[in-house]
């Protein structure tokens, strides 16, 4: 048996979409999930072993790769050095103005134990970043424009369901469909933050609570809401259950430049998402078998998408992905 043996360390919506897509990966087989809670709490499929966190030390022999399915917030900055130092591992920390402070901690710990740490994969950061990069190497003269949406926003969506009057909500990030037509023919636009994105919000309002006071607000929450377009509507509980469980998201990474005076050339990379947390973990899953090789490799430290040649990723080998996809 020379699968690769796959730990998943915290069972969230990333942790359980870890879980999907392993059963789709036949080169991989799961040891299990490691969660802070009480296992006997958590359910998770048929067959998977669920484990206490306190087990990870007695599994360090056992497992390959350990997939990170934390929260960026406070579970990753701390889980993702303490790890390393034990284990290979793969996290989507998406914090991206914090992105340097936590590769250089990572690294920190991955270096000393001589371990490989993948950071930040998933779609963006991850696939999109990379598609930046080819963008701006290929075409030097030129602009790079990033759309998300229609998607589901968690941040948002929590920043809306801390607000008093407030029983619960969602909100969608939507990009502007004038503002990517422009940046598609190619004029090179500048656009500000409004001009990109709208922001619309689904809000199941308290007993008694005041509509009007709850959308002012939601509106003028500054980093939140207050540079956009933002809409509110006020739907029963019943509605956001029925039409606002999924977590679809989605968007376009496009570069637009001049080659010469004459010629200008846009490429676009496009995601449409059902669920936003088993494509990410699709992704988490493919830079495990990366990782696993560069560990082997004895490639050891905190890496990026950028550091990953991307034959790494396939099952496949070298061989193969000439003849075929080459
Ligand atoms: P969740 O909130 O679902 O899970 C985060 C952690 O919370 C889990 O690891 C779990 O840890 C704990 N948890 C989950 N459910 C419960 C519960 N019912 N009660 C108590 N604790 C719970 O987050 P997501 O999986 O949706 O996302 C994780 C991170 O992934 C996000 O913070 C985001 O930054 C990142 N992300 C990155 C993307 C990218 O493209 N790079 C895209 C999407 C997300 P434990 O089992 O130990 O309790």
């Amino acid at each position: 048996n020379d699968k690769i043996r796959i730990g998943i360390a915290g069972y969230g919506n990333l942790g359980r979409g870890v879980e999907a897509a392993i059963a789709k990966n036949s080169d991989m087989e799961l040891v299990g999930v490691f969660t802070r809670r009480d296992p006997q709490t958590v359910s998770a499929a048929a067959g998977t072993a669920v484990f206490p966190w306190s087990a990870l030390a007695d599994h360090r022999d056992t497992i390959d790769v350990l997939v990170l399915c934390g929260g960026s917030k406070s579970d990753l900055p701390v889980q993702s050095p303490e790890l390393a130092a034990s284990f290979n591992i793969v996290d989507s920390y998406d914090t991206h103005a914090r992105i340097p402070e936590h590769f250089a901690a990572v690294d920190a710990a991955a270096a000393e134990a001589g371990t490989t740490a993948l950071i930040s994969a998933g779609w963006d950061p991850g696939l999109f970043s990379l598609n930046r990069v080819f963008g701006e190497a290929v075409l030097p003269d030129g602009e790079t424009y990033t759309f998300w949406g229609r998607g589901l926003s968690q941040g948002h969506s929590d920043a809306i369901r801390r607000l008093d009057g407030v029983a619960g909500g969602v909100q969608y990030t939507l990009p502007v469909e004038a503002a990517i037509e422009q940046v598609r023919s190619g004029i090179r636009p500048a656009l500000s933050t409004r001009e990109k994105h709208t922001r619309e919000c689904f809000v199941v309002l308290e007993d008694g609570a005041d509509a009007e006071a709850v959308r002012e607000a939601i509106v003028t929450m500054p980093d939140y809401f207050a540079d956009y377009d933002t809409t509110v509507h006020f739907i029963s509980a019943e509605e956001l259950a029925r039409d606002h469980a999924a977590m679809p998201h989605g968007g376009f990474v496009i570069r637009s430049g001049n080659t010469s005076a004459e010629h200008s050339q846009v490429v676009e990379y496009r995601l449409a998402l059902d669920s936003n947390p088993e494509f990410t973990s699709s992704v988490l899953v493919a830079y495990a078998r990366a990782v696993h090789r560069l560990a082997a490799a004895g490639q050891h430290g905190a890496k990026t998408v950028f550091d990953v040649p991307p034959g790494l990723l396939s099952p496949r080998s070298p061989e193969e992905l000439r003849a075929e996809l080459l």
